[in-house]
């Protein structure tokens, strides 16, 4: 049987154009946003230097008021600057060559655990028999680390418990998750907090740039992987994070 394919390869080709030009303009974006990012830490700078200059010579002396100005106006710049570095660490996981090697998951979590457990009160279980896998440990700590964070943060239960484990999936994968016994999220929520600058709790309430999950989204799908959440109001959340065990494909995203 003879089949003409030219069609076939000509679509595929097309395709193939189209991939790469999407790529070019996100490369393309990502180092716009990055270029606005960093010139915007000058200005920025400036704005908390004379908001400081003006508290230092005068601050005591203000009505209560006033001050109260004088510190929304420091909030606001320590906020926008966090958000900024948040940005650049972002276009930086797109763009940065990955350095992959074998890489022992235990203490790489039980680093963290300790990181975290030293100025925490809650209880972190953490899951034995950790493989090893070939990864970019830096990407894979930042990570698990946001979901750490974000685990502890957004949790007011009275004994707050996080779990941390993992499990063999087919097909040379692993997963790794971050359970917490916190508020849950509701189902219309799930994707959406992904999203940079989401966020789900006021800033008056609790401090955080909105960019925790949107890195670990980018991270984790540098390393060829992908991260998904179950959770259901009232019953906590689990983060689950999908890893290749021999490293990024050499068709996905990123080449090790
Ligand atoms: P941030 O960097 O400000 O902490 P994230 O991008 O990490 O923000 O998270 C986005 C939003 O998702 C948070 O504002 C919070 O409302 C919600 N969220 C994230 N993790 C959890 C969690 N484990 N439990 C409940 N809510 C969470």
């Amino acid at each position: 049987m003879i089949r003409d394919l030219t069609e076939w390869k000509r679509a595929e080709r097309r395709v193939e154009a189209s991939l790469r030009s999407l790529e070019g303009t996100n490369r393309q974006l990502s180092q716009f946003a990055s270029a606005i990012a960093h010139d915007l830490k000058s200005p920025l700078r400036i704005i908390r230097s004379y908001a400081d200059f003006l508290e230092q010579d005068v601050g005591a002396s203000l009505p209560e008021k006033q001050r109260s100005y004088l510190e929304g106006i420091g909030a606001a710049v320590r906020l926008a600057e966090e958000q900024l570095s948040g940005l650049m660490r972002l276009a930086r996981i797109r763009e940065s060559e990955l350095v992959c090697r074998k890489t022992r998951l235990g203490p790489l979590v039980r680093k963290l655990v300790h990181t975290a457990a030293s100025s925490d009160q809650a209880r972190i279980e953490l899951g034995d028999g950790w493989p090893t896998i070939i990864t970019e440990p830096l990407l894979l700590r930042q990570v698990m680390g946001n979901l750490l964070e974000n685990a502890l943060k957004y949790n007011p239960s009275e004994k707050r418990a996080v779990d941390l484990g993992w499990v063999r999936l087919p097909e040379r994968h692993i997963e790794l998750f971050v359970r917490d016994n916190g508020p849950g999220i509701p189902a219309e929520h799930h994707e959406k907090i992904f999203q940079p600058f989401r966020r789900l709790h006021a800033q008056s309430t609790i401090e955080g740039s909105g960019l925790g999950l949107s890195i670990a989204r980018t991270a984790a799908e540098r390393l060829g992987g992908s991260i998904r959440l179950r959770s259901k109001v009232g019953k906590g959340s689990t983060f689950y994070v999908r890893l290749p065990e021999e490293g990024p494909q050499p068709d996905g995203s990123a080449e090790c």
